[in-house]
């Protein structure tokens, strides 16, 4: 409680300025960019940082953001597609809900003329010209080397893990950097895996459940658990209070969001990890504003590094930003990045 109390006495540590929406209109260039937003249900994130961050960085260069979200719905995803190739956008980015609903679209947009960026989900076997993402294996080793680190002095610990959408690729790095850490144990048996479920979508309310079976058919007994995102871990930490377990079980996270931030100060999770959106959604504005005015050398310039396309087999230019571990003593570096506010976290409290 000291802590809660120490965390969220602060509040005028934090600028609280990022997730305010820009208001007024473009400066008039006419110059219009789309974004589809994947869904509402997977993560408080896309909402309530990306929406605004993305909206404001277009806006201060003069251009008209069309923001949209698809809402879990691939037919929508389509629909709002073509959309907004009819009313003549100079760039799409795109969240994709797979990587076949990504592919399509991107089709089409070529067929327009129109470049593409993959927006921190890589569509493979798609054309997207440009991918705007974190090092995505490297926050499932944070997951990974947190739930670690939080088992501290717990014997042959009961895993659960609750993985991300698999329609989703980076729910596959997500796992796959976890398991570089977590494998090892279980294969040597200090760790015991004892259920392991991907969740469709990245649903919350379909983890809930999901974790509820798995803990029930393994006699509900659990030591840690893996989730995969905030969402997920919220889910999971629900049902743990259901069972009288919360804040006795570490749950790791994602995305910094103000509810996982809020549980890892009331002690019910144990990490998140950090993906400064603000510099996700600058760099990715700042590619879609240099492709907007026809500078594709600008665009190639701000895109150094590369991420591989196993199933399309080609190498796609991108901006790979850096995730970083919070956990219940740096809480404020996530409430310092500026667009999760202190005071949002400890509204609860
Ligand atoms: C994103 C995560 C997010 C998840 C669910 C992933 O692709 O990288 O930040 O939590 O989707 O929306």
């Amino acid at each position: 409680l000291a802590l809660v109390l120490a965390a969220c006495g602060n509040n005028s540590a934090n600028p609280g300025t990022g997730t305010q929406q820009s208001s007024g209109a473009a400066a008039g260039s006419g110059i219009k960019v789309g974004v589809i937003l994947p869904d509402t249900k997977s993560s408080a994130r896309w909402e309530s940082f990306d929406r605004p961050l993305l909206d404001k960085a277009l806006r201060a260069a003069g251009i008209e953001p069309i923001i949209q979200n698809a809402e879990g719905d691939t037919g929508k995803f389509s629909t709002i597609a073509d959309s907004m190739i009819s009313q003549g956008v100079k760039v799409l980015m795109i969240t994709n809900l797979s990587d076949e609903s990504g592919a399509a679209i991107e089709r089409k947009a070529k067929t327009a003329a129109i470049p593409v960026i993959d927006y921190d989900r890589l569509s493979l076997g798609g054309s997207a010209d440009y991918y705007v993402s974190f090092n995505n294996t490297k926050v499932g080793q944070l997951q990974g080397q947190g739930l670690v680190d939080c088992l501290k002095g717990k014997t042959n610990p009961q895993i659960i893990q609750i993985n991300g959408g698999p329609e989703d690729n980076n729910a596959t790095l997500f796992k796959n950097g976890a398991l570089s850490v977590l494998k090892p144990k279980y294969d040597s048996g200090e760790f015991k895996l004892a259920g392991d479920q991907a969740i469709a979508k990245w649903d919350n309310q379909l983890g809930n459940t999901t974790f509820q079976q798995l803990l029930t058919a393994n006699g509900g007994k659990v030591d840690g658990v893996l989730a995969a995102n905030d969402g997920l871990a919220g889910a999971v930490i629900t049902a743990l209070k259901k069972a009288g377990l919360a804040g006795q079980v570490p749950v790791t996270g994602q995305d910094a969001t103000e509810d996982g931030l809020a549980a890892i100060l009331r002690g019910e999770q144990c990490m998140t990890v950090l993906k400064p959106i603000d510099q996700e959604a600058n760099a990715a504005a700042q590619l879609a504003i240099a492709l907007a005015k026809n500078d594709k050398a600008a665009a190639d310039r701000l895109a150094t590094a590369t991420e591989r396309d196993p199933k399309g087999n080609r190498d796609v230019k991108s901006v790979l930003l850096t995730p970083e571990l919070i956990n219940k003593d740096n809480v404020k570096k996530a409430t310092d990045s500026g667009f999760v506010k202190i005071a949002d976290v400890c509204k609860g409290d």
